[in-house]
């Protein structure tokens, strides 16, 4: 099933995406919900972030191509984990605003995993994917200047707009083979697969809920493959994961803020 949340007619509601069309829900996307008699045409809603996530955590060099491109070791013990606020949140449509105090803002297409129960080290002997709510989409965009300049990412990582996250959540997915893909005004930059995860979803959710307590709606971004770079004004980024849809961004230079 894919859970979106739209505006229309001035009203925020969360829905299933059927394509052409998306049958209105009420109550909690994460608390329990059901559909209304109510249908929308797909084309008359206004996609919205599927949630705004409590905390959304990162994961750096989880794909061996990637660590390797940024002259980084892969990771082998354990995975090495960052934080990025829920501010980033963009829907799929919204615009990247390329920040002024950067000159090199990348993308990175991420499987983006949605908790919907609440975790706390979770024990050898339990699934960690019975934690999992949903999949999307997620572009953990990053100012790399500035991360290499900081040492740590959050400034880089943290500007308003550097994670698109959606179109919406797929709840029904097994998440160990999915192509995953990057587009950059069609041409294609990245292309992988989460086969290639140095750190399995499920692995990681054990491992971060031995830190964190993990709470419904947080969001974790689980690395990215080969093939970052740059972003310019006027671009249109994409993120397609096989099994639940394309993420589409503009990206507006930031001399253009105003429009
Ligand atoms: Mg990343």
């Amino acid at each position: 099933m894919r859970l979106c949340r739209f505006e229309h007619g001035g009203r925020i509601s969360i829905g299933v995406w059927e394509g052409e069309r998306v049958l209105v829900c009420r109550g909690d996307m994460l608390g329990g919900f059901e559909r209304t008699s109510a249908t929308l045409s797909a084309d008359k809603v206004c996609l919205l972030a599927p949630l705004v996530p409590g905390k959304i955590i990162g994961i750096g060099r989880n794909y061996a191509d990637h660590a390797r491109e940024l002259g980084n070791v892969p990771p082998e013990a354990e995975p090495l984990i960052f934080l990025k606020p829920s501010s980033s949140i963009i829907a799929s449509g919204d615009r990247i605003l390329l920040p002024p105090s950067s000159q090199r803002v990348d993308h990175e297409g991420e499987l983006g995993v949605v908790i919907g129960r609440m975790g706390r080290s979770i024990g050898e002997d339990e699934d960690p994917l019975r934690y999992v709510f949903g999949y999307s989409c997620v572009n953990d965009v990053t100012a790399r200047d500035l991360q290499k300049k900081d040492v740590q990412f959050t400034r880089a990582k943290g500007f308003d707009t550097f994670c698109p996250f959606g179109p919406w959540i797929e709840t029904e997915l097994e998440p160990s083979h999915l192509g995953i893909q990057t587009r950059v005004n069609g041409r294609i930059r990245q292309s992988g697969n989460t086969g290639d995860m140095l750190f399995p979803v499920a692995r990681l959710v054990r491992f971060l809920s031995g830190i964190m307590t993990l709470y419904p709606g947080d969001l974790i971004a689980t690395g990215t493959p080969a093939g970052v770079g740059p972003l310019a004004d006027g671009d249109l980024v994409e993120v397609e994961i096989e099994g639940i849809g394309i993420l589409k961004n503009p990206v507006i230079g930031s001399y253009r803020k105003s429009i």
